[in-house]
């Protein structure tokens, strides 16, 4: 495929959903692409892909992106996003699309891009695959990867087994080893579960030990049809006690390490906008694009009832009009009577709606987390907004709160 493909990305303005009184579409700003969408070489007990109902996929053999489909994606959204792309691999785990994709993909990106376009990739992993020629391709195109380790071995094996029921961390920790020998950057993603969620300095002073440096915790919120939490799921106390230990821990070291949630609040203190989309106004800025080329507005409701598109069939500025996009990006705003009266709402934004929406199946309902939000709200702003304005001057770190 060509630029022939220029002609349908222009789209038609008949297509419905955003109207001019909606005021302008929001840029779909970042891609996260599930080349083999959620199939994975391990079998993690808390992982929210597997066993999941609403999986449209789920059934279907051979997930894989096609080079055709991958080629009319980087095609037509190289195009769509100039002059800034994002592209995002996940899975499952997307290694398992083998290193021809990858370097498929780059030599497209490298065909197809603009001058001066500014093109990054990045990749989440278990890193079980891991090999000196992938580190190769990372390390040449200055890749981001975020590996997922949940601490030290003891921790890290309580859920996150093979297929055959073993632990993984030695392999994932040769996979780590692999990537530091050969200068590839990565952040590491932790999940936060009963295994971990108590031990917050002992799972901070684990990654400083092995010399990482950018942290993003993740809080595992499962919940049984009934509601009832999964055991593996954390209560909003507990996150909001790990948030506020880790930041104690953090803050001595806060010019060299990176810790997601600190960064994001930070920014949003700063009157930027955060890279994390749960410190948004809406659910609008990055949209999944699963192997066949369905595009859906959140990783969190790939499911048939929230599908924007295909990339096969739809234009980018078709797939951003669409009206279900706009229901979407609107749920988190619905109003709850606890965010009205909050004094962190400019910040939190009524929190995620997957949390929102987890336990009770309903985006009216308060996020599951909102106690540890204030808890950690209550702790940290004051002293990052202090941060914030001795970098960045008195006006830029008023932007992101309401007086409180
Ligand atoms: S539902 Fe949560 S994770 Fe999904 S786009 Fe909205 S804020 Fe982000
Ligand atoms: S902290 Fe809780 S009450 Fe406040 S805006 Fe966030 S979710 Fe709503």
């Amino acid at each position: 495929m060509g630029n022939g493909s220029l002609f349908p990305i222009v789209g038609t303005a008949s297509v419905p959903g955003w109207s001019a009184a909606e005021g302008p579409v929001p840029r779909i700003t970042s891609l996260l692409i599930k080349p083999v969408s959620a199939v994975c070489n391990l079998d993690c007990a808390y992982c929210f892909y597997l066993d999941r109902e609403a999986d449209p996929y789920q059934s279907l053999p051979g997930r894989q992106m096609s080079f055709e489909t991958l080629e009319r994606l980087v095609d037509t959204y190289l195009f769509y996003s100039y002059p800034e792309s994002v592209f995002a691999f996940q899975g499952g785990e997307p290694t398992l699309a083998g290193l021809k994709f990858f370097e498929k993909l780059v030599r497209l990106q490298t065909e197809y891009g603009r001058n001066g376009q500014n093109v990054s990739n990045a990749l989440q992993t278990n890193a079980m695959l891991i090999t000196e020629d992938w580190c190769d391709l990372f390390r040449e195109y200055n890749w981001l990867l975020g590996v997922s380790v949940d601490g030290p071995e003891p921790v890290h094996d309580l859920y996150r087994f093979n297929k055959g029921g073993r632990g993984t961390w030695k392999q994932v920790m040769k996979g780590v080893e692999v990537l530091q020998r050969n200068k590839v950057e990565f952040n590491i993603l932790c999940v936060l579960s009963q295994a971990n969620v108590e031990q917050p300095r002992q799972i901070y002073r684990f990654f400083r030990s092995i010399g990482v440096d950018n942290i993003q915790y993740i809080p595992l919120s499962e919940f049984h049809p009934s509601g009832e939490p999964m055991p593996f799921t954390v209560t909003p106390e507990q996150y909001g006690r790990f948030l506020c230990e880790t930041f104690d821990l953090w803050w001595p070291d806060r010019r060299k390490v990176r810790i997601r949630f600190f960064d994001n609040l930070a920014e949003s203190l700063a009157g930027m906008k955060p890279g994390s989309c749960t410190l948004h106004e809406s659910c609008d800025s990055y949209a999944v694009v699963e192997f066949n080329g369905d595009v859906y507005p959140c990783d969190f409701f790939v499911e048939g009832g929230w599908k924007l598109g295909n990339v096969n069939e739809d234009s980018w500025p078709e797939i951003a009009r669409r009206r279900r996009r706009r229901e979407f990006a609107g749920k988190k705003a619905l109003p709850h009577q606890e965010c009205l009266k909050c004094q962190w709402q400019s910040i939190c934004h009524q929190g995620c709606p997957k949390f929102r929406h987890a336990p009770g199946r309903r985006f009216e309902d308060l996020d599951y987390f909102c106690q540890s939000y204030k808890m950690i709200y209550s702790k940290s702003v004051e002293p990052l907004r202090n941060e914030v304005q001795k970098l960045l001057g008195r006006s830029a770190a008023g932007a992101g709160l309401s007086p409180y």
